[in-house]
């Protein structure tokens, strides 16, 4: 007779473990998506717009037309990076490609290159 409440409790326990369980695994993707979100939004913002302005790549230094610069993250997204106005920056095509094929490391050094000769 105290077999079936047992038996019904435990099952009722598995379930809630792997509803915790898919939560866990979907946190990343839900918060990836909000980020996403949130760039879009920055993207629209008159203070992305100022950034824009100033023709400037963060990574190189280089000038460019403002419509050519396109909106990178410092901190990649997939990577936990946020779409804060600290970790959002105006990037040049080049660059912008630069980073997201290159390895780590790489990219290092290809900042450390451009940046060698630059006045800051
Ligand atoms: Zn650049």
């Amino acid at each position: 007779m105290g077999k079936v409440p047992g038996y019904a409790r435990i099952w009722k326990y598995g379930l809630r473990y792997n509803a915790l369980n898919h939560f866990m695994n979907n946190i990343d993707e839900a918060s990836l998506s909000r980020e996403r979100q949130k760039a879009r939004e920055l993207r629209g913002s008159q203070w992305w717009k100022r950034q824009l302005a100033q023709g400037r790549c963060h990574y190189c230094g280089k000038s460019y037309p403002p419509k050519t610069l396109t909106m990178d993250h410092i901190v990649p997204l997939s990577r936990g990076g946020k779409s804060t106005k600290g970790n959002v920056v105006p990037a040049c095509k080049v660059c912008n490609n630069k980073k997201k094929y290159m390895l780590p490391i790489e990219w290092e050094e290809y900042l450390e290159s451009v940046t060698e000769n630059s006045v800051e």
